[in-house]
């Protein structure tokens, strides 16, 4: 039976493979773990493996588990990256680090105005919709710049990149022209604004080509705590 630390250890060594056949280093790409719906006994279990980063997508759950674990896991880097409503984005500027899904001006405003003045900016990446399907949530290329600006002038968050979810699909040349576009618009991001450093994208089946297009922060649930069934 493989336990949590073993499938970190997996991860991690599908990230410095990838890495390496793109002569990127490993210490470029972050993994995120994404706990959602999972205890906190896995969320540890995942810490004593030497995992630091976490995904929430539900604020009330995530909520819960920050608070449950910060006194002792003080070191914990908490990532929001479901979707948001407006009236629930207070929890999401007190007790989260990062925040992956922001794609409107009104709740960039908000997590701004309800950020603790005793923590750090709210790490903010734009979420962008590049499968172009209207049921995603997320913003076009051509909206990403004025979403941008505006963050960028906001003093409680600091703007760190783009965050997408592509088209779930085994075919690659889907993934990658997707991850192409990503990573050109990331690019353009990059040279407007020097606080730019993140791109969000790739998850357990996209991986090694999310990677091999400049990808910094893979999203990875299923592989290391099992499906949520
Ligand atoms: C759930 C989720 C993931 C992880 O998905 P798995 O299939 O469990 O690896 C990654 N990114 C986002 C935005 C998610 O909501």
């Amino acid at each position: 039976m493989t336990t949590i630390a073993d499938r970190i250890s997996i991860a991690q060594s599908q990230i410095a493979q990838a890495a390496q056949n793109c002569s990127r280093n490993s210490e470029e790409v972050t993994l995120l773990a994404v706990s959602k719906t999972k205890p906190i006994s896995d969320i540890i279990a995942a810490y004593e493996a030497g995992q630091r980063c976490f995904g929430e997508n539900y604020v009330q759950e995530g909520e819960e588990k920050v608070i449950a674990l910060k006194q002792d896991y003080a070191d914990i880097v908490w990532h929001f990256i479901g979707p948001l409503q407006s009236n629930k984005s207070r929890i999401v500027a007190e007790h989260f680090d990062w925040m992956h899904t922001v794609s409107r001006e009104k709740i960039a405003k908000r997590l701004n105005e309800q950020r603790p003045a005793t923590k750090a900016p709210l790490q903010i990446c734009i979420q962008v919709n590049i499968s172009n399907e209207d049921t995603k949530s997320g913003l076009q290329a051509s909206e990403i710049n004025a979403l941008a600006n505006a963050i960028s002038q906001l003093p409680n968050l600091t703007l760190r990149g783009l965050m997408a979810i592509p088209t779930a699909t085994d075919d690659i040349n889907v993934q990658k022209a997707e991850f192409t576009k990503l990573q050109a618009l990331y690019h353009q991001l990059q040279n407007d604004y020097p606080t730019v450093d993140t791109l969000s994208m790739g998850m357990s089946n996209d991986l090694a080509v999310a990677i091999a297009h400049g990808s910094t922060m893979v999203r990875i649930g299923t592989a290391i705590f099992g499906s949520r069934k």
